[in-house]
């Protein structure tokens, strides 16, 4: 009789209905949140130990970690070494030599390690040629191959939940469901791009047969994993291309050009073109414009702005502070108006009168550029046709900000313009639903800032030096000692900077001015020292990190950091873009008393290149991109497993792969598993990302 085939489970089964896992089992499971057999099979391996290697006895290499296979010579022995401590006690042989072998509190393995039987211990070798020795080894039965012999995966874990146990619970989850594991890549695509069957895969993640084999499963893991995101992003971004617009009409931007007292840079020019093209194609335009700081990111805007305008278009360009917004409109306004553009700045402080007046002309169309804060967007402001709106400083606005502004035009298009270089693989997932332009090169003539990484025992002559630089006519920033995080962070900067700056004031520099600013004052009074400080009215200026936003202060040649170990790279290289604004030689001074290699290694990336792109490159490569700026507050599903540091092909090759599918099959209907996965996924990040 033929054997009734038992139902089959579904990968959304709880896990205490698979064979092997009671309910004590799936209690110590729940802990880590792992309740059904896809969240339990999802499980991942935080790394992996090859304990492949074995040796004889003779052979082992003290300091090195291997496996050996040894004869228990001797009954265990326990010895009490002092209280909570039980040291156990035995001799392996193999027929090269002797293996003296302890463990601490694990007396149970006394009676579990029987004289006269072999078992595998692996363990980092200790001794010398006449006594080897290794302490609590990992040690099992000859042949079992559990935790010795094989690349072993080490999970994350959580109290009360073992490596064993997991791996066990695994082993029974991968049994369950080795015939209903849904293969979300398309065949065509999996043998286009070399990659393994899906059940090959998560066999071989979590019990690699070799180091190919989990190389291979690792590879299409992560390539499914870029692939199905990528095909989560499109269709988020389709939902925008379903709108329509009246397409802009071509301009001749020859007038504009030739009001500009410089030569655009090829990379600007092809921004500029990149974006023109957007707001000719008839659907809005959504579009960030990258570029470290002062590569020129707003004469791209300028260009496009005077290319809606002379569509017969309103602008709008919203800076993150007031003193931006002046900047902006300072440096803007008398090139607009000589090209008939009429402007008009709005911020908090704008008087009441006045904010009215340009309310009326911005409902009326007598305005067609307006420059200002998020008064831009407040309530109240009607626009006659705004066709254009223009973010700085991208990532001080929220998704929401940047959305209400759109909202007072009938889908006005977009740019945005964010400072923080962002690695291009990492731009391409965090702004999938976005167009990138870079703004790769810096306007001919620009000195690079002369950087350097020193200890704490520099200060005498970190001064002196600042004393001769101001004597010479310049200003300097010190970005002072940050305090542990507390419960009230922001007190605790307060306290900071202002005794720094009054130490500084009172023991260092009597003779000289010194402002600060930090994160509890009142916009108005930090604006206010901004202000002075730009103006020249004081020499140092002591902060927190307040002064990253972009204000411009051409006058001022030298940053001072300290504690540069505490900054990512490319918060540092963001404080570094505040001076090396004007014609001056500038300096970059990173003070760090901290030994570690890595800070090291990261602050001596800063003195070598100048290139933002790159240290976000690093920075990438060194913290991995949890520490980026907004990765989480973007929404978006996490990556599990895909390196976005490393897999920078993976990523390209995932990507085209799956926009080809998207061409052929744009509402998956022919890939229902895929569909599945990608709604899955994207299902909580949706309603963020738009
Ligand atoms: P950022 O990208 O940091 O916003 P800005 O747009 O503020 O940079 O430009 C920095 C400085 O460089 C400004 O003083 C601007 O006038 C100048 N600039 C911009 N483009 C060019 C260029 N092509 N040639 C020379 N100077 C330029
Ligand atoms: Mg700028």
């Amino acid at each position: 009789m033929q054997e009734r085939r038992r139902p089959m489970a579904d990968l959304s089964t709880h896990v205490q209905s698979i064979k092997g896992i009671g309910p004590q089992r799936a209690k110590s499971l729940q802990k880590l949140g792992i309740e059904t057999l896809r969240d339990l099979i999802s499980w991942l391996p935080r790394r992996y130990e090859d304990r492949t290697e074995f040796h004889r006895i003779a052979d082992l290499v003290p300091g090195e970690s291997a496996c050996v296979a040894a004869m228990v010579a001797s009954t265990p022995t326990v010895a009490h070494i002092r209280k909570g401590m039980d040291l156990v006690k035995v001799r392996a042989v193999d027929e090269s030599g002797t293996l003296d072998v302890t463990f601490f509190n694990q007396t149970w393995l006394k009676s579990n390690l029987h004289q006269g039987e072999t078992y595998v211990f692996y363990g980092r070798a200790e001794g010398n040629l006449l006594r080897r020795q290794m302490a609590s080894p990992v040690v099992e039965p000859l042949g079992r191959r559990e935790v010795t012999g094989r690349i072993v995966p080490i999970y994350p874990l959580t109290a009360g939940v073992s490596q064993l146990v997991l791996s066990r619970s695994i082993r029974q989850g991968l049994d369950a469901c080795a015939d209903i594991l849904p293969d979300v890549l398309p065949d065509e695509v999996r043998r286009a791009h070399h990659l393994c069957r899906i059940n090959f895969a998560y066999e071989n993640i979590h019990f690699p047969e070799s180091t190919e084999a989990l190389a291979l499963a690792r590879r299409r893991l992560a390539f499914e994993e870029l692939f199905l995101f990528t095909i989560g992003l499109q269709r988020l971004r389709r939902r925008r291309e379903v709108v329509h617009v009246p397409p802009c009409a071509a301009v001749d931007m020859a007038p504009f050009y030739g009001a500009l007292p410089f030569t655009l840079t090829d990379a600007q020019r092809r921004c500029v073109e990149e974006a023109l093209a957007d707001m000719t194609s008839g659907v809005p335009m959504n579009r960030l414009v990258q570029g470290d700081v002062g590569s020129g990111k707003t004469m791209v805007a300028a260009a496009c702005v005077y290319f809606a305008v002379k569509n017969g278009r309103q602008a709008a360009l919203m800076a993150p502070t007031e003193i931006l917004a002046r900047q902006h409109y300072e440096g803007l306004a008398p090139l607009m108006e000589h090209l008939g553009i009429r402007c008009a700045l709005l911020t908090g402080s704008t008087p009441a009168k006045t904010k009215k007046s340009i309310a009326e002309q911005l409902a009326t169309g007598e305005i067609d550029f307006a420059i200002g804060t998020h008064a831009l967007i407040t309530g109240g402001l009607d626009y006659a046709d705004l066709g254009l709106v223009v973010t700085d400083e991208q990532h001080r606005f929220g998704v929401g900000q940047r959305a209400a502004l759109a909202e007072k035009g009938e889908h006005p298009h977009t740019l945005v313009m964010s400072a923080t270089p962002i690695p291009r693989t990492l731009a391409l997932i965090l702004y999938g639903d976005l167009d990138v332009s870079v703004i790769d090169q810096l306007p001919p003539g620009r000195r690079p800032v002369e950087t350097y990484a020193v200890p704490g025992s520099y200060h005498q002559r970190i001064y002196a030096f600042l004393r001769k630089l101001i004597g010479q006519g310049r200003q300097a920033y010190i970005v002072c000692p940050m305090v542990e995080q507390s419960d009230d962070t922001a007190s605790d900067d307060r306290k900071a900077v202002t005794e720094y700056a009054k130490k500084l004031q009172e023991e260092v520099f009597p003779e000289l001015k010194v402002a600060y600013v930090h994160g509890k004052m009142k916009p108005k009074e930090k604006e206010a020292v901004m202000a002075a400080f730009a103006a020249g009215e004081s020499h140092i200026l002591v902060s927190t990190t307040v002064i990253e936003v972009g204000v411009d202060v051409p006058n001022a040649a030298v940053m001072v950091v300290e504690n540069a170990e505490r900054f990512g790279l490319s918060q540092l290289h963001q404080l570094r873009g505040r001076v090396g604004r004007g014609q001056w030689q500038s300096y970059c001074i990173l003070i760090s008393d901290n030994r570690n290699e890595e800070t090291r290694e990261r602050l001596k990336v800063m003195t070598k290149t100048a290139d933002g792109f790159k240290i976000a490159e690093e920075d990438l490569r060194l913290r991995g991109p949890g520490d980026f700026f907004g990765v989480r507050q973007h929404g978006l599903p996490g990556l599990k497993i895909a390196d976005l540091g490393c897999d920078t092909k993976l990523l390209q090759e995932a990507q085209q792969a799956a926009l080809e599918l998207l061409a052929s099959d744009p509402e998956l209907s022919a890939h229902p598993a895929t569909a599945e996965r990608v709604r899955r996924l994207f299902d909580q990040a949706a309603d963020t990302m738009n």
